[in-house]
């Protein structure tokens, strides 16, 4: 049975996202502080994490720090109330899979969490993709151009990834939107070109193209 990390000090969220998680067929665990759920999350016996922004102890963008950077692979949702752009990319920057603005609906959380799981499940088919001289270790998340190690964020790695699967076919905002954040249809959204811009830098810039009006495409 997967096991899920539950970091959020309401106990009234908590408790409904415990109670809807089990219905669902997973474990849980609560941590109602930051240190709690750093500690719990080190264990290595949970599967996913999803992490409030808001605790007390540490905050969730301490803790995604801190995981992150003692190596931990774990997927990471993370729950907020702030819902401006530049805390989702720096959430995502910080290495969190997936951002879910408060208030959320429960079966939208079961739905990036299934989906979260499944990209883990899938990696074990599929451990290199490659394009021209880009290639990506779907089970180590290394990306290397012509054979440079290049550091990409979980985000950006998710995104290149899906632009190397469909190498050479135009991607709309929106696919990218779905595929890569999970978000519903939102056209006011411009985390995906954010984040194109950053594959760019870091990956060559004549890499995506734009196609106006359309989306982009991986060349
Ligand atoms: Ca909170």
């Amino acid at each position: 049975m997967a096991s899920i990390l539950i970091a959020e000090d309401e106990a009234r969220i908590a408790g409904f996202v415990e109670k809807g998680l089990r219905a669902a067929g997973y474990a849980t665990q609560i941590a109602a502080t930051g240190t709690d759920a750093l500690h719990l999350a080190q264990t290595d016996e949970f599967d996913l994490l999803v992490l409030d922004v808001n605790l007390p102890g540490m905050d969730g963008f301490q803790v995604l720090e801190q995981l992150r950077g003692s190596g931990s692979r774990m997927p990471i949702i993370m729950l907020t109330a702030r819902v401006e752009l530049q805390d989702t990319v720096a959430g995502l920057e910080g290495g969190a899979d997936d951002y879910l603005g408060k208030p959320f609906r429960f079966d939208e959380l079961l739905a990036r969490i299934r989906l979260r799981m499944r990209k883990d499940d899938d990696s074990g088919g599929a451990p290199a993709l490659s394009h021209r001289d880009l290639t990506l270790d779907i089970r180590t998340r290394e990306a290397r151009v012509a054979g440079t190690r290049v550091e990409l964020s979980a985000r950006e790695f998710a995104l290149a990834e899906e632009f190397v699967r469909n190498a050479g076919h135009v991607l709309s905002r929106e696919q990218l939107l779905s595929r890569v954040w999970g978000y519903d249809f939102d056209p006011g959204s411009n985390v995906a070109d954010v984040y194109v811009g950053y594959l760019r830098q870091k990956l060559g810039s004549d890499r995506i193209e734009t196609v106006r009006g359309v989306g982009y495409r991986m060349v």
